[in-house]
C-alpha cells in the first residue's frame, strides 16, 4: 500500500503513519521528495485498508498496489480453470448453452422446454422456482414444486439443472434435490451472507453481475465464495444499468476480455436478460460467444406468449434451434466448438 502525504505533512505525522503499519506486521518504506512523502508499506497489504489511513492527520490518501481477489486472480492460477457443471464441463474449448425458461410453470411447460433445450444441442438446463420479482403481487415462483418439476423435466432429457437460490434457509432444499447448479442473481451478487454460505459446499455456482456493480466488486463477491473453499465458480454477464432506455439492460461485452484476463474461472453471458427481447438475443449470443464467452445463459419457452414471466425475452424452441446452428459457426470462426 502506498500513502500519500499532504505537503505541509510534518515528522510527528509521518512517525504516526509509520507507526500504524508497523503495528499491523508490515515493514516502511519512506521516499521524501521535493513536495511531499509517500510512504510505501510492505508486507501483506491485505492487513490495510485505505480507511484506516486517510483519516489521519497529514495524511492526503492511501491506496492498495495489488489487487485485493487473490483465489479468482489470473495473477495466482495462469490456467483456465473447467468447472463440471453436472458432468458438463465449462471453461474448456466448448462454449456450453444453458437453456430454460425463466421460471417453472406447469409439468407440461417443463417437459416441452426440457425436450427443446435437448433437441437444440444445449447441455444444461435453467428454471428458476424462486423468482426475484420487483413487485411483491407478481408471481413469485413455484418453490419447491418447481424444483421438482424442473428436476423432473431434466432429469427426463439427462440435462443437469441449474436454478436460483434467493434465500440461505433454501440451500439444504436445493442441496437436495440436487440442483446441479446454484445460480445467484443479480439482486444477490453482494448477498455476503449468501456467498458466504454458498462457499461451503462444492456444487457449482453462477454468479450474476450485480446490475450496477464494477468489475471489481464482481471479483471481490466471487472471492467470498473462493474464500469459504468453493472454487467452482462461473460468472455471468447480464447486462448493467445506464442511462439508455431503449433496452432492458446494457450488455457489457467489454467485461468478457476484461473478466477472462483477470480471473481464471469461467464466464458466460445471459443475452436475454440484457436486452430483455427475444429478438435480440441471437446477435447479443453471437456478440458474446465472439468475444470470447464460455457459455450463454438463453431463455427458452415452449410458448413465450404464454409466459408467467420475461415472456417478451424468451425464445421458442425453434428460434433457440436456429440460434445454435448460428452459434456453432461463431464458435468454430474463433476457434471453438459448441
Ligand atoms: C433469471 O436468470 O431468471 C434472473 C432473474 O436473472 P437476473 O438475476 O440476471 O435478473
Ligand atoms: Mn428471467
Amino acid at each position: 500500500m502506498i500513502i500519500v502525504m499532504q505537503p505541509d505533512a510534518g515528522d510527528a505525522e509521518i512517525d504516526a503513519v509509520e507507526a500504524k503499519i508497523r503495528a499491523h506486521g508490515l515493514a516502511v518504506h519512506v521516499s521524501r521528495g521535493t513536495e511531499r512523502t509517500l510512504i510505501g508499506a510492505i508486507g501483506d497489504e491485505r492487513a490495510l485498508e485505505p480507511e484506516m489511513l486517510d483519516p489521519m492527520p497529514g495524511v492526503e490518501k492511501s491506496m492498495h498496489i495489488v489487487k485485493q481477489y487473490k483465489m479468482v486472480a489470473r495473477e495466482w492460477h495462469k490456467a483456465n480453470s473447467v468447472v463440471d457443471a453436472g458432468g458438463v464441463p465449462v471453461g474448456g474449448n466448448t462454449v456450453q448453452v444453458i437453456g430454460g425458461p425463466c421460471s417453472v410453470e406447469t409439468a407440461d411447460q417443463m417437459v416441452a422446454a426440457a425436450a427443446g433445450v435437448k433437441t437444440a444441442g444445449a447441455r444444461l438446463m435453467r428454471g428458476g422456482a424462486f423468482k426475484p420479482r420487483t413487485s411483491p403481487y407478481a408471481f413469485q415462483g413455484k418453490g419447491v414444486e418447481g424444483l421438482e418439476l424442473l428436476r423432473s423435466a431434466a432429469d427426463g432429457e439427462g440435462l443437469p439443472i441449474v436454478s436460483e437460490l434467493m434465500d440461505v434457509r433454501m440451500l439444504e432444499t436445493f442441496l437436495a434435490y440436487d440442483v446441479d447448479v446454484i445460480q445467484i442473481g443479480t439482486r444477490n451478487m453482494q448477498n455476503f451472507d449468501l456467498l458466504k454460505e454458498v462457499g461451503k459446499i462444492d456444487k457449482p455456482v453462477i454468479l450474476k453481475r450485480g446490475m450496477s456493480a464494477t468489475i471489481n466488486e464482481w471479483l471481490m463477491a466471487a472471492e467470498y465464495i473462493a474464500a469459504g473453499g468453493n472454487h467452482n465458480i462461473i460468472f455471468c454477464e447480464r447486462g448493467i444499468r445506464t442511462f439508455e432506455t431503449a433496452y432492458r439492460n446494457v450488455l457489457d461485452v467489454t467485461a468478457i476480455p476484461v473478466l477472462k484476463r483477470e480471473t481464471h474461472l469461467p464466464v458466460i453471458v445471459d443475452p436475454s436478460h440484457a436486452g430483455g427481447k427475444a429478438w435480440m438475443v441471437p446477435a447479443l449470443s453471437c456478440a458474446a460467444v465472439a468475444a470470447g464467452a464460455d457459455g450463454l445463459l438463453i431463455e427458452v419457452h415452449p410458448n413465450p406468449c404464454d409466459a408467467w414471466c420475461d415472456a417478451d425475452q424468451a425464445l421458442t424452441p425453434a428460434e433457440f434451434s436456429s440460434l445454435m446452428q448460428q452459434l456453432g459457426a461463431v464458435a468454430r470462426a474463433v476457434g471453438r466448438e459448441l
